[in-house]
């Protein structure tokens, strides 16, 4: 598998935030939302075999194991990554863009964290029904917000596809261009079961730095 960075850090932006976990970021991605904060990750990497990053992620001693990219979905070895780390007992995540379905073979005791790109990410016309259409409980859907703009296409596509009361969501603003107040009042305001989430390992670490 191409690989971009593995690094052991707190989960940030999940219902799993806080946890210490080891992440497998890897390398390439279709999509180029305007704020991607991981564009390092769209070339170059390092072939890594899949046992070499199973025995690291059991070296990092976390039981949660996070692969993300880049965009985990295009990596033909990643249901047989997943399926080794589940057989050690791992909780696996997978991020991914929003911009692909769950791929065929993927043990579905992972839990999947699939963005919902509104248009200020540049990459709404990736966003497909069929995308979502396989999500449950155990998943969640997280939405990228810049603005109101952002906040009412994301409410009214998750009605559209019968994802409320289906699958937990999260609203998270743009770091430093949305502001998390205001998007709170928006959540309090329109009654709808949102999670409202800060990126974690941003105010933990230099947003800047690499490997947090
Ligand atoms: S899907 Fe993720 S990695 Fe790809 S461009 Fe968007 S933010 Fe960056």
């Amino acid at each position: 598998m191409k690989i971009t960075e593995t690094f052991r850090s707190i989960q940030g932006e999940s219902r799993y935030s806080g946890w210490p976990c080891f992440f497998i970021r890897t390398t390439g991605c279709p999509l180029r939302c305007r704020w991607c904060d991981t564009t390092y990750s769209f070339y170059g990497g390092e072939e890594r075999t899949v046992d070499s990053l199973v025995g690291e992620a059991v070296s990092s001693g976390t039981s949660l194991v996070e692969i993300t990219g880049g965009e985990p979905f295009v990596q033909p070895e990643l249901p047989e990554l997943c399926q080794k780390l589940l057989d050690l007992g791992k909780t696996v995540l997978i991020e991914t863009s929003g911009g692909f379905p769950v791929p065929s073979g993927l043990n579905r005791e992972c839990r999947l964290i699939v963005d919902l790109k509104p248009p200020g990410s540049g990459m709404e016309a990736w966003m497909k029904a069929e995308n979502f259409a396989e999500l449950g409980t155990e998943d969640e859907i997280k939405a990228v917000l810049t603005g109101r703009e952002d906040f009412d296409w994301s409410v009214q596509k998750l009605e559209e596809w019968g994802i409320w009361g289906r699958v937990p969501v999260t609203f998270s603003p743009v770091f430093g261009e949305c502001d998390p107040r205001e998007l709170a009042r928006w959540v309090l305001d329109s009654g709808l079961p949102v999670r409202v989430q800060i990126q974690l390992h941003k105010i933990l670490f230099d947003p800047q730095l690499r490997g947090v």
